[in-house]
């Protein structure tokens, strides 16, 4: 078990975190980072070792944020990776009680008179459950690897190396882990560092006590941004037109919600896709139809990689493209049919474009005056985009609207391109290496102190910054990824390469935590401060030097 002195240190350090707000993408997050880099300035191990810990800023940040780093050395070559994020979701879901937010105490009392719901209620009165902003993501899984690099830091006879990443903007677009990859190969190349594992701490969600989950990958995430263009006429001559809502509210009820379209593995499916943006680019009232409507949405992976997905939305695209032609020209026949008119057919020759080929077309009809305007869009939205003024969505639909402008036919066009931020799938069935016997090791490890069963899960669900830990896709798809994202290099990338050349495995175990996002926020205090670490702590031993940890060692 781990020792009753880091017990004594997670839980000091774990109501600090929490009490510091470090809302994410915002000015708060160097303050904690702050807090952090100098928790581990005063460990005995790293004032004996003042190179082995440090901060990498991430590049051209708005707050400056850092990356905190701590690496404690032993023999040999072999390094596990501990991450974790410092940044949490704001405190809007707090209302009146926001100033409570930070201060886990008072937030119980509280809550005790204002909360309905029954499995809150019984937590509530339950001294092992922890409520307040960030107790379960993640302030609690940084806080217990905080105590366990202390644990190693104080070991003379450890074998391998264990290297630390707190990083921040997690739950906006991960660029800190972005940043922290960069940091992973200087560290690599400068300690001559092999790693093997990366361990993320992100809480599990269950509703059995005694049954805990675990992660070996976690889920992918692309955001596709669609774009339609109609065909203009006065409201009064509505034939006249094609209307591009309504190209795009078929194309969203084709995808949105489709179960034909969750990514299946063994046993599991992705959620299916969801929209998230949805609207047409009108710019003044007036009565014709609107030129261009476009919509935004979230298409959880397994397995499916971009290219896959631009293809598929192609052929949504098109079937809604004529769904859309076939009601229209039904419609206009009965009209005709009222009025005593000579009917003709509509018919239209519809163009389906990913982001790649409609930026051709619009080179080949727009010209230079189209490049001209595309480059400076794109330098004042990264202005824009460094002072968060725009998302990366946002970013992504005006660029794609310019180049849809200037694609010169009366015919309807519709333009597939994605955003950024981009989640790569990861699972440990994919990379390369030793299986290191995960589930079996965890089983064993917990049997020994605990009561209680891991559960091996394949793909943590909430989206993590163990997306980064590796790439496992094909070069074919960087390039798909890469041109079909505009404003690819310019304001967002992953550094795909560094990421194969990391290739490690990947685990997340974390805390059992509860209502992640919501003011009902809370967080297991005994796997915080005792079990997590405990079980994590042996992990990394069996993991670094290969054997079966029987004997009890505190
Ligand atoms: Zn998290």
């Amino acid at each position: 078990m781990i020792a009753e002195k880091q017990q004594k240190i997670i839980e000091s350090i774990f109501y600090r975190l929490v009490a510091i707000r470090s809302d994410t993408n915002s000015i708060y997050e160097p303050i904690i980072e702050d807090v952090i880099l100098n928790w581990f300035r005063e460990r005995e191990y790293f004032q004996e070792n003042p190179d082995y810990f440090g901060t990498e800023p991430l590049e051209d940040d708005t707050y400056r944020r850092e990356v905190v780093w701590a690496l404690i050395r032993g023999e040999g070559k072999e390094t596990v990776v501990l991450i974790h994020h410092h940044d949490a979701v704001g405190i809007e879901e707090y209302g009146s009680l926001e100033d409570m937010a930070f201060r886990p105490e008072e937030l119980k009392e509280a809550l005790k008179n204002r909360v309905k719901k029954k499995a809150v209620l019984r937590d509530l009165q339950d001294e092992n459950w922890i409520f307040g902003r960030g107790t379960a993501d993640m302030k609690s899984g940084a806080a217990l690897q905080m105590g366990v690099m202390d644990h190693f830091s104080r070991r003379k006879d450890f074998k391998g190396n264990l290297l630390i990443l707190s990083v921040p903007d997690e739950e906006t677009i991960s660029k800190g882990m972005l940043q922290g990859v960069e940091l992973l190969h200087k560290l690599y190349q400068k300690y001559g560092l092999n790693y093997k594992l990366a361990i993320n701490s992100e809480p599990y969600f269950n509703n059995v006590r005694d049954k805990a989950l675990y992660y070996e990958g976690s889920v992918g995430k692309v955001m596709p941004v669609i774009y339609a263009k109609g065909v203009t006429s006065h409201i009064s001559n509505p034939y006249n037109g094609i209307s591009p809502s309504m190209i795009m509210a078929n194309i969203q009820r084709r995808t949105e919600l489709n179960p034909g379209l969750c990514d299946v593995h063994e046993n599991d499916a992705t959620p299916p896709p969801m929209w998230v943006h949805l609207k047409d680019q009108k710019k003044v009232y007036d009565a014709s139809i609107p030129e261009a409507a476009v919509g935004f949405f979230n298409w959880l992976t397994f397995v499916k990689e971009p290219q896959e997905i631009l293809e598929s939305l192609k052929e949504f695209a098109k079937e809604a493209v004529t769904e859309t032609l076939v009601f229209v020209d039904g419609s206009y026949q009965a009209f005709c049919e009222m009025n005593h008119q000579d009917y003709e057919p509509i018919e239209y020759s519809p163009m389906i474009l990913d982001f790649e080929e409609a930026y051709e077309r619009a080179r080949e009809d727009g010209g230079e005056r189209f490049e001209k305007e595309y480059e400076n869009m794109l330098f004042l939205l990264k202005q824009d985009y460094h002072d968060n003024k725009v998302t990366l969505p946002e970013l992504a639909v005006k660029l794609i609207s310019l180049t849809g402008d200037y694609i010169n036919i009366d015919e309807p066009v519709v333009i597939i391109g994605l955003s950024g931020p981009y989640y790569p799938h990861i699972n440990n069935q994919n990379i390369i290496g030793d299986d290191l016997r995960l589930e079996e090791r965890l089983n064993r490890i917990t049997k020994k102190y605990y009561n209680f069963e891991f559960q091996k899960n394949e793909y943590f669900m909430g989206m993590s910054d163990l997306s980064y830990c590796g790439f496992t896709g094909k070069s074919e798809d960087i390039d798909v990824i890469k041109r079909n994202s505009p404003g690819w290099d310019e304001v967002y990338s992953i550094p795909f390469k560094e990421m194969q050349k990391l290739n490690m495995k990947v685990v997340n175990i974390g805390p059992w935590g509860k209502d992640l996002h919501q003011r009902s926020e809370r967080v297991y205090g005994p796997d915080v401060f005792e079990r997590i670490p405990t079980i994590i702590k042996d992990l990394i031993e069996e993991v670094l030097t290969g054997e079966e940890k029987s004997a009890e060692v505190g």
